[in-house]
């Protein structure tokens, strides 16, 4: 889900010191069980990694349908009963936002929700469209207004204007307008839906609760939200497929032409929580699988291994153990800290790095220290932690990262900043490194990267994975971009919409 007044691309411009991708969405639904609204609550909880800025549930009572949405922790908006108890019904779906740049409105929180003639409809979505701007356009053009500044809603007014009759052939009739990568949740008053979009670029999963929650069925972004609320794993949704899911069971079909899938491959690097499974592959297994590879690839001498906390844990552990140097947590995470509360002064917004990151100055003196990440995205980070490992001692410094050099955006769901703030975009390895000021540095090659995920290296023909951020090569036609690729999308919506 992406913002379409404001810059979609922008990391977070609240905070000069935020220097990381950010998934932007997490999606749950829930059919048949009593205490629909409040599974749904933990679900999101569980998702909580996938979008800290907003919250929303709608359930679906004997009475109708019922929304209460929120700006923050899922936490916070769902912590009290009596919001709870505002939540009735057997079926629910609900949504984690992460928003990109500052619009928290409540307005754009999710899941969107409208009165059509065939009855009510609720909708979230974890991805990006990538003709959002083009279809908005049009859609204006012919009268729909729009009531928040979300490319999700552009699925609901095609919904609406939609010549089908049935709810089902409405919403196939708008996915087959939309460009991008989509999951879906959707909840209208005969079932609940889950979508992914032809490639299977984000990731949705099906599961089970047991008898004590009548065996009702739950949809999620990923495996983590089925455990936390006791569900079994059913399957992945598949690429290109709908499931409706009513008092009847199941049922699937694939509106699509079958096209070869094209998964996140930095879910499994860093946007996935590592006790889920994804695709299959248990996203800790894969991590350590990286760190392995990571080490045969660019080995160096060295006393200790050293993650920068917490992605690049299982990284960190797979690189310690191929090389045979310990494993150590020479850098602190304080968990603790708020957005805000790094925002005080210019004078001394340099110091955010050192509140979220501590050294441990025991496991750093006088070592030579390699330290793995996830990902360089501008260096302003990997520079700070370099200087702060080096401040507590460290005779040496070597940065390993667990992904390929990300030299290209995300049009895709994640948030990352226009290419030109992309370091790797605009330097060489070498120049990374003395930008970062490290001794040496290295980033797991694209081979190396697919090898670990089981392949013998990047098939072009067929990748299997999206890797666009790492080459450049985006599967799914950049629609609103068309002709103006260093425009932003939220350009072309002040000069179009
Ligand atoms: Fe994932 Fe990168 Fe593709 Fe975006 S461009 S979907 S982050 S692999």
């Amino acid at each position: 889900m992406t913002d379409l007044t404001t810059n979609p691309f922008e990391s977070d411009p609240h905070n000069p010191d935020d220097d990381g991708f950010h998934e932007e969405c997490g999606v749950f639904g829930v059919w048949n069980s009593p205490d629909a609204a409040a599974l749904t609550a933990l679900g999101l909880h569980a998702l909580q990694h996938r979008g800290q800025e907003a919250s929303g549930i709608v359930s679906l009572g004997e009475k109708g349908f019922r929304s209460h949405k929120g700006l923050g922790l899922v936490g916070d908006i769902f912590g009290d009963a009596r919001v709870m108890a505002g939540l009735p019904g057997r079926a629910a779906v609900g949504h984690n936002r992460y928003a990109t740049a500052g619009e928290t409105a409540l307005r754009n929180v999710q899941p969107l929700y409208a009165d059509f003639a065939f009855g009510g409809f609720a909708v979230a979505h974890n991805g990006n469209l990538t003709n959002a701007l083009t279809l908005r356009r049009q859609l204006v053009r012919r009268g729909c207004l729009f009531q928040s500044s979300t490319d999700s809603e552009v699925f609901v007014h095609l919904i609406a204007i939609s010549l089908y009759a049935t709810v089902l052939d409405r919403l196939i009739d708008a996915l087959k307008q939309v460009d991008g990568a989509y999951s879906l949740v959707a909840l209208h008053d005969g079932a609940l839906m889950g979508v992914r979009d032809p490639l299977g670029v984000r990731p949705l999963v099906l599961g089970r609760l047991g008898a004590d929650q009548n065996n009702a069925w739950v949809l999620a972004s990923e495996t983590c939200a089925l455990d936390i609320v006791g569900a079994e794993f059913v399957r992945d949704i598949e690429p290109g497929e709908i499931v409706i899911i009513d008092d009847d069971g199941v049922r699937s079909i694939k509106p699509f032409a079958e096209t070869a899938s094209r998964f996140c491959i930095f879910e499994y690097i860093y946007f996935a929580r590592p006790d889920s499974v994804v695709e299959g592959t248990p996203v800790y297994e894969a991590r350590k699988g990286i760190g392995r590879e990571l080490a045969i690839e660019s080995g160096v001498d060295a006393d200790v291994v050293v993650p920068v906390p917490d992605s690049g844990v299982p990284a960190a552990m797979g690189y310690s153990k191929e090389a045979g140097i310990p494993f150590e947590l020479g850098i602190i995470r304080n968990h603790y800290v708020g957005r805000t509360f790094i925002e005080p002064t210019d004078s001394i917004r340099h110091l955010g790095v050192k509140l979220k990151h501590s050294a441990n100055r025991a496991m750093l003196e006088g070592k030579r220290v390699i330290l793995v990440d996830d990902s360089i995205v501008r260096g302003t980070t990997s520079k700070k932690i370099v200087e702060m490992v080096r401040g507590a001692g460290a005779k040496e410094v070597h940065m390993r990262i667990s992904s390929p050099p990300t030299t290209h955006s995300c049009f895709y769901g994640i948030d990352t900043p226009e290419r030109e703030k992309l370091l790797a975009a605009k330097h060489n390895v070498e120049e990374m490194a003395r930008i970062i000021g490290a001794d040496s540095l290295a980033f797991i090659s694209l081979d190396g990267l697919y090898r670990a995920l089981g392949r013998r290296g990047r098939d072009a023909r067929d990748p299997g994975y999206c890797d666009a951020c790492f080459t450049g090569d985006y599967s799914i036609p950049l629609t609103d971009l068309q002709g103006h690729p260093e425009r932003k999308p939220a350009l072309l919506a002040l000069n179009g919409v």
